[in-house]
């Protein structure tokens, strides 16, 4: 199944570099996804190719016009839902990412300037899609974001699908740290645990690490999955930092 992305921007090179590297790049050569970048000026009409005006009521910056838009999404007919990227929408997050990969396709409007025009919102677009609470000059970092996050789970696409399962927010929590050589580092040594090639302790210890670090940096996240469960507060006794 190929999961198809519709990009629409007046910075099409931008977002088609980056689509073309790396793990996006070779997901699409391997015809798992499919990303069409589109031109919004292509779809303007004078010779300028104008695609922003000034705002009615009067401010500063300018807001990209309907026209351009409309025309652009009504020629390449997207997968929907079309969703707009701006500060002011849903949160973008990892369990939305994954709703998204499992999906044939969406696409994703990126706004520059001051915004677009507002009946591109109300009457063009199914959705709002904001990445953070920070204001960006434009959704195309944020479309780079929602491809990326979107792309990389995606069946098929990482290249060991078992690794999307324990990483962070896949159960509520984040993951829990990881090492590689070497075992000794400017005195700084591994956790003799992992070393130890007792596979079942290993999952016990990881588990525990992944508990005790959300605890300490994003004790919001297990707040929203309901706290610890009594079997959690054993393991995390049972590992209580004197083995790191
Ligand atoms: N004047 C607007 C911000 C416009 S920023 C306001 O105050 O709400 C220009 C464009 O950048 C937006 O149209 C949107 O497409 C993109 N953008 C900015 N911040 C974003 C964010 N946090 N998430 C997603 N897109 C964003």
């Amino acid at each position: 199944m190929t999961v198809r992305i519709d990009v629409f921007t007046i910075f099409p090179d931008m977002v088609e570099q980056f689509s073309a590297q790396s793990l996006l790049g070779r997901a699409r050569r391997a015809g798992l996804l499919e990303v069409r970048v589109h031109d919004l000026r292509e779809h303007t009409t004078d010779a300028h190719r104008t695609v922003d005006d000034a705002p009615f009521g009067g401010g500063a910056g300018m807001v990209l016009r309907p026209e351009p838009i409309f025309a652009s999404v009504e020629a390449a007919d997207p997968p929907r839902p079309l969703l707009l990227l701006g500060p002011g929408g849903r949160r973008f997050d990892q369990p939305r990412a994954r709703e998204l990969a499992a999906s044939d396709g969406f696409s994703l409007l990126c706004g520059r300037y001051e915004g677009v025009d507002d009946r591109v919102r109300t009457a063009l677009c199914d959705d709002e899609l904001s990445i953070g609470d920070y204001v960006l000059g434009g959704g195309e970092v944020a479309a780079m974001v929602v491809l990326e996050a979107v792309g990389r789970l995606v069946p098929g696409v990482m290249g060991n699908d078992a690794s999307a399962g324990d990483e962070s927010f896949a159960d509520g929590l984040l993951e829990y740290p990881q090492w590689t050589r070497p075992a000794e580092f400017r005195s700084m040594s591994v956790p003799e645990v992992l070393r130890s090639g007792d596979h079942e302790r290993v999952a016990r210890w990881r588990r525990a690490r992944a508990l005790r670090r959300t605890a300490a940096d994003r004790p919001d996240l297990l707040e929203a999955r309901g706290g610890l469960t009594d079997a959690e507060r054993d393991l995390l006794a049972e590992f209580d930092g004197s083995d790191d």
